[in-house]
């Protein structure tokens, strides 16, 4: 079978179809000698699907662990002689189950929440407040006010309206409430590249520009940027304790070049700020965001890499400004839980399409799994591409350019747009797609009435029910008119 004219121009036609790339899958995956299976810790996905069932998130706990534990050491490294070391958050709403939040908190890191749901299974789970962030641009006053009363180590402001709010409502409770400023450093990074503008037209943060025409028109604080604006209200404002500053630059990021210009763009800040009130915030962080490997055409940095660029930046930046650096944080997610996990589906029809192409008409095959857009929204929601593997066994067939499709109504239910799978790939066949562990089941839906899948983890070799799959009873437990 010759390259197909339908491939994107980046998937090359495989050596060998069978192969697993390492960087899309977690560490303690492989083929089984006995029967090339895909295998996680020793475990065939064969035993895996008939225990559990399918669709399935299969995640390797270890692996979890063992990247969660490999950013904090490589950033605590780079950063050691700067600032002692880095905090690093979990980015919680990438995936977030009472297990993961307590193999965080065992790990030394600590927990980033962006909502009162994950900010209660943080409390639950018992997460030291202290080590718990709370994010979002419009956080309801309970949210705040439970954030405030658990005594969370920060809550991340977004605008002006919210620092008002929190101020309020920490007077009403006789509380000071710790608090970083998310501030928009106008560097916006996508997957391969970064650009840099001067205004951020998007809804989360602080503008770091100068003029904002609403604070002109108050006639308050001519020319300066509401982030000034706010940095000069908390640091008056007897209940909020000014902690320090925050950016995000985006996410699935490979180039550290964007973060090193918003991390330069933040120290200068600080710098400004040092000059202007004469205070050094002692916290700066740089949120997450970094990309890891959903096909072949992804190169993740490591966290070394990393936290070594991270590190020279702030060094020479706060150099230059004249200030003592301040503690770093970082806020991963993705790259924590993304490759720990990967999805296994039963392959139920197949058809063959003929399609126009440049070179003439050509086939592709469309091979339809038992889940789909209620698992992974991610190809819908983003136009993210995935790869996947024929997985109870091996096969020796041509390698044929596939699409992967799910059981919704829906045409645009496409959970792999492009992949060269087996010809002789057939109803009942396993099928994986790795790296789903990010924004997958945190994402999924019961569109249809599709129950979300259970996840597994394994670890030590053994897998585990971390969160069960929902049943029907579940799907209509909420509908009053349910008998
Ligand atoms: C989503 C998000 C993160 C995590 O992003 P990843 O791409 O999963 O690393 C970190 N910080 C903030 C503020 C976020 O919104």
């Amino acid at each position: 079978m010759p390259i197909s004219p339908l491939a994107p121009e980046w998937l090359s036609f495989p050596a060998d179809v069978n192969a697993l790339r390492p960087a899309e899958w977690a560490a303690g995956v492989s083929r089984s000698q006995d029967d090339d299976a895909v295998s996680i810790q020793g475990l065939s996905v064969k035993d895996i699907a008939a225990e559990f069932g399918t669709p399935l998130y299969v995640m390797d706990a270890d692996d979890f662990r063992s990247r969660a534990r490999a950013f904090k050491q490589a950033f605590d490294a780079a950063f050691a002689e700067i600032c002692g070391g880095v905090d690093v958050y979990y980015a919680g709403k990438a995936f977030l189950s009472f297990d993961v939040a307590r193999w965080v908190k065992e790990e030394g890191l600590r927990l980033d929440t962006c909502s009162g749901g994950e900010l209660a299974l943080a409390l639950r789970a018992g997460l030291e407040p202290a080590n718990i962030g709370l994010h979002g641009n419009n956080k309801s006053v309970a949210e705040i006010t439970r954030a405030i009363e658990a005594g969370l180590g920060r809550i991340v402001v977004d605008s002006l309206d919210e620092l008002e709010r929190v101020s309020t409502i920490a007077k009403r409770l006789g509380q000071q409430a710790n608090v970083m400023l998310r501030l928009t450093p106008g560097v916006h990074a996508h997957t391969h590249e970064f650009i840099a503008t001067a205004h951020e037209d998007q809804k989360f943060g602080l503008s770091m520009v100068e003029g904002d025409p609403l604070l002109d028109g108050a006639g308050e604080v001519e020319g300066k940027s509401p982030a000034s604006v706010a940095v000069s209200r908390a640091l008056k404002d007897p209940s909020i304790n000014l902690l320090g500053i925050h950016s995000h630059i985006g996410s699935q990021i490979f180039d550290t070049d964007g973060f090193a210009l918003a991390a330069e763009r933040m120290v200068t800040f600080l710098g400004a700020i040092s000059q202007h009130h004469g205070v050094v915030l002692k916290e700066l962080d740089l949120g997450g965001g970094f990309g890891i490997a959903y096909t072949e055409q992804d190169e993740p940095r490591s966290p070394e890499e990393l936290a070594n660029a991270m590190a020279e930046i702030v060094k020479v930046s706060c150099e230059r400004a004249g200030i003592t650096p301040p503690r770093i944080s970082i806020e991963p997610g993705r790259s924590i839980v993304g490759p720990t996990t990967f999805t296994l589906y039963e392959v139920g029809v197949r058809k063959t399409v003929i399609v126009d192409s440049e070179l003439g008409d050509s086939p592709r095959h469309y091979v339809s799994v038992d889940g789909g857009m209620s698992d992974n929204a991610r190809p819908v929601l983003y136009d993210a591409d995935y790869s996947a593997v024929l997985a109870n066994r091996s096969s020796q067939a041509d390698a044929i350019i596939s699409r992967v499709v799910g059981k919704h109504c829906e045409s645009g239910d496409i959970v792999v747009k492009d992949a060269y799978l087996p010809a002789d790939i057939t109803a009942g066949d396993l099928l994986a797609v790795p790296a789903t562990g990010a924004y997958c089941w945190a994402l999924a839906s019961n569109y249809n009435y599709l129950g979300r899948p259970a996840v597994v983890a394994v670890s030590e070799g053994e897998a585990r029910l971390m969160i069960r799959r929902e049943t029907e009873d579940d799907l209509f437990d909420r509908d009053l008119g349910a008998k």
